[in-house]
């Protein structure tokens, strides 16, 4: 299991050209590079991680697209990649939780 920098797609064009516009404290509101749709991303809860957490990728910048894990409330989420496959869940590195990305509040531009 290696760990990546979170990526989100545009949930109404599908690109990957999201920026983070806003600070954890605030709130959550990313917008689309492309079609400047609007949309939050919020986390469940999936499972555990067992074991280590391994070696951590870089901090990511701060526009870099992020969420909140459904536990903690950290924002030190990363994608988790399987034999090279990205798996489709994140792992919080501050409290191991699993989760599962859903994408909230989603305003088409
Ligand atoms: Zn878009
Ligand atoms: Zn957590």
């Amino acid at each position: 299991m290696t760990l990546a920098p979170l990526s989100i797609l545009c949930p109404q064009c599908g690109s990957s050209d999201v920026v983070y516009s806003c600070k954890p404290d605030c709130c959550f509101n990313h917008v689309c590079s492309k079609c400047y749709t609007t949309f939050e991303p919020v986390t469940t809860k999936v499972g555990e991680l067992k074991g280590d957490v391994g070696p951590m990728p870089p901090d990511a910048d701060p526009t870099a697209p992020t969420a909140a894990c459904a536990r903690c409330g950290e924002t030190k989420l990363f994608a988790v990649v399987e034999a090279g496959t990205p798996s489709g869940r994140l792992l919080c590195v501050s409290c191991k939780a699993l989760l599962a990305l859903e994408l909230s509040e989603v305003s088409p531009g």
